[in-house]
């Protein structure tokens, strides 16, 4: 019986969508698909996902079934590597007007304006600032550099787009003059060039961010991600995706680009040769049609591209963001749901090698169950600013290569470090002493924070 915490195919909250799940597969049919190999349909992957669209909530017998087709194919795939990578997160502004209902990370850029005395607790950094960030966690030896941001107002792709955007009387660029703000960011350029210190892989431009560094012109996304690349753009995180289907979008988050905008954004990063991740941001209004319908869309342009490097499974936090603050939903994914969103992600997306499980969103234990359900990477460090400047734990979401190390060597799996594009991997040994990355253009073995 479905419970409130296991209650997969029954519709979320009060939305009346188009799509919904309902398909005229049977989930034994379904299963046998993926068992064989064989590529999947949407129908499948919803049969999957629900674990049968005959029954009400989710059948824990059959969801084992659908694990364990997961899990096997994981190991045909890539074996029992558990892979990881030495990053840091450098986000350069919090400030954004775009207001999307599942996010807690942004402030409203008027906070930072000049002469505001609102004690906003978000930040903007120049890019001198990220500079110096950055190649302090350089030496400190990580391999990528990860940075994501909010649409700050100020924020343009070089100086030729500000003069475009300081030249338009259009009222609806979303667009302020840096002198308006406390901080000046730069442009998108200068941040990346700050940021490619020495051979850091630099992991930057959503297509949301990509979309903000060419509003007011006709400039194409490979012509935006071209002049990305000259700067010190090396990959790009396929995040932003949240769910690939409009009708969601249009609720959660309607002021952000549509899904064959974010489609096209990706294909343009991947043919000026960049690699690309690609994320789902699951849980919260959406049901399980568009979540298979999510990764159809994913799977087709692997299809076309080859650039998808990852699949990230992202579980929505609910707390603190407006969607739960305004009760539209009331609360994320149950584990079952979670659990089956690595699992058939593995088995639909047949073309993308590496799933990734991520302990920030599913918690350390979860996390590593994870990876016996379809998932074989374990994300990165995530060292952030103020750990290397206190050099210390204690602000919470880092993890150290030694833990890594143990945790993975724990459940029987071989804990590898890996670049970012998964094109270097290094096994590492637990008992090796210190247990420190060796990737990194700088790294030595030395743990990134004593
Ligand atoms: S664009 Fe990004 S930072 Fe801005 S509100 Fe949306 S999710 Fe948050």
């Amino acid at each position: 019986m479905a419970d409130a915490r296991n209650r997969s195919n029954v519709p979320r909250g009060r939305f009346d969508f188009e799509h919904r799940p309902e398909t005229d597969q049977s989930f034994e049919n379904a299963l046998a698909k993926a068992r064989d190999g064989r590529r999947l349909d949407v129908a499948d992957g919803v049969e999957l996902l629900t674990t049968g669209t005959d029954v009400p909530g989710i059948d824990r017998a059959r969801k084992e079934r659908v694990l364990e087709a997961a899990d096997r194919r994981r190991a045909e795939v890539v074996g029992d590597r558990v892979t990881f990578v030495a990053n840091l997160n450098n986000n350069v502004t919090t400030a954004c007007n775009t207001g999307c209902l599942f996010c807690n990370f942004k402030d409203t850029a008027q906070d930072f304006e000049v002469g505001t005395d609102v004690d906003h607790g978000g930040f903007t950094k120049t890019p001198a600032e990220s500079r110096n960030v950055v190649s302090d966690a350089l030496d400190r030896g990580i391999y990528e550099v990860t940075s994501v941001s909010g649409l700050h107002p100020a924020l343009a792709l070089d100086d030729e787009h500000r003069e475009i955007l300081e030249a338009s009387d259009r009222g609806d660029l979303n667009y302020r003059s840096a002198d308006a703000y406390e901080t000046d960011p730069g442009t998108y350029a200068e941040q990346m060039r700050a940021m490619s210190v020495g051979d850091v892989h630099l992991h930057s431009m959503t297509p949301e961010e990509a979309y903000h560094a060419r509003r007011g012109t006709d400039w194409s996304y490979e012509g935006v991600y071209g002049r990305l690349k000259d700067a010190g753009l090396d990959s790009v995180p396929g995040t932003a995706a949240e769910i690939l289907v409009d009708e969601v979008r249009g609720v959660i988050c309607p002021g952000k680009i549509g899904t064959d905008e974010w489609l096209e954004a990706m294909a343009a990063a991947a043919s000026v040769g960049l690699d690309t991740t690609a994320t789902i941001m699951y849980g919260h209004v959406e049901n399980e049609m568009h979540r298979v319908m999510h990764l159809d869309r994913v799977r087709d342009l692997q299809d076309r591209t080859g650039a998808i490097t990852e699949f990230v499974p992202l579980s929505f936090v609910h707390r603190n963001t407006p969607l739960h603050e305004r009760g539209m939903v009331d609360a994320g994914a149950s584990t079952d749901e979670d659990e089956l969103m690595i699992a058939v992600s593995r088995l639909f997306l047949d073309n993308v090698d590496h799933v990734q499980s991520s302990w920030v969103k599913y918690g350390d234990e979860q996390g590593l169950k994870m990876l016996s359900c379809g998932a074989d990477d374990f994300m990165g460090t995530i060292l952030s600013e103020e750990i290397t400047k206190r050099a210390g734990g204690e602000f919470g979401e880092f993890r150290s290569f030694s833990e890594y190390a143990e945790m993975i060597a724990a459940i029987g799996r071989t804990p590898a470090e890996r670049s970012t594009d998964y094109r270097q991997i290094r096994e590492v040994d637990p008992d090796e002493s210190p247990v420190g990355p060796r990737l990194g253009p700088r790294a030595d073995g030395t743990p990134l924070v004593e």
